[in-house]
């Protein structure tokens, strides 16, 4: 039986082509089981214009490369079925970043100064042997887990008011990440010394507390949890210090 004939209006320009104009194209697909946005794309860039860009790498909602606004929301286009949208969609590139073409966004620029900027990385004066594993106790793993389990596909920082108005706030996906390397015990750095890129109005000052990020993180990590932990943190930091 053939599925659901679905009309798919999707967003074109070529951002690197100074010829071309922003518009939208309609396309009409017929609907399989357990089509998923991503595939309604693959099946127009086999079958109708190989032209269409889009970004996929994983296909199964672990890379976040695929992360795309479909009726103006934003979500993974591997993990959104089309079964559970209407008739008629529309597919836009995620407005935060920078535009490449079609439906893809530069997404990996942002992420990487976002990583420079907060220092992602385990800071130590400790010597290891290579050869052995850094072991930490359960309850150590556990404090970074969900904030590690970010898969950099940008949606909340789509879904934030806040990152929206200020292009210098560190936005829900890099608070996440300070989060994630105070909170691991390997870490020698003290909340003192992220205070230049987190005590200010581009970092955890900076959050309305609007709640998009919760709303739309395809992952389902608890950041606002994570945000009330920095702050509370920083309280107790100055307590002290008074
Ligand atoms: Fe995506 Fe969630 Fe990571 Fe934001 S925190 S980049 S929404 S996985």
């Amino acid at each position: 039986m053939p599925g659901r004939n679905i009309k798919i209006k999707i967003f074109r320009h070529d951002s690197s082509d100074p010829e071309s104009e922003p518009h939208y194209d309609t396309f009409n697909v017929e609907e399989k089981p357990f089509m998923s946005v991503y595939l309604a794309m693959d099946e127009i860039q086999t079958n109708q214009d190989p032209s269409l860009l889009y970004d996929i790498c994983c296909r199964s909602n672990v890379c976040g490369s695929c992360a795309i606004n479909v009726n103006g929301q934003p979500m993974l286009a591997c993990k959104t079925l089309t079964k559970d949208l209407p008739d008629e969609f529309t597919l836009e590139p995620l407005r935060f970043f920078d535009h490449i073409k079609d439906v893809a966004a530069d997404k990996g620029r942002w992420f990487m100064e976002m990583t420079k900027r907060v220092e992602g990385w385990i800071h130590t004066s400790k010597h290891f042997n290579e050869k052995l594993e850094n072991l930490q106790s359960e309850e150590e793993r556990m404090d970074v887990y969900e904030a590690e389990r970010c898969i950099e596909c940008g949606i909340c920082l789509e879904g934030c008011g806040a990152a929206q108005l200020n292009e210098d706030y560190l936005g829900p996906a890099g608070l996440n990440r300070a989060y994630r390397f105070i909170m691991d015990t390997r870490d020698e750095r003290n909340l003192d010394s992220m205070a230049e890129q987190l005590f200010t109005e581009d970092g955890i000052f900076g959050c309305e507390a609007m709640l998009g990020c919760r709303n739309f993180c395809p992952k389902e990590i608890p950041l606002p949890e994570h945000f009330g932990t920095l702050r509370r943190r920083i309280i107790a930091r100055v307590l002290k210090g008074k």
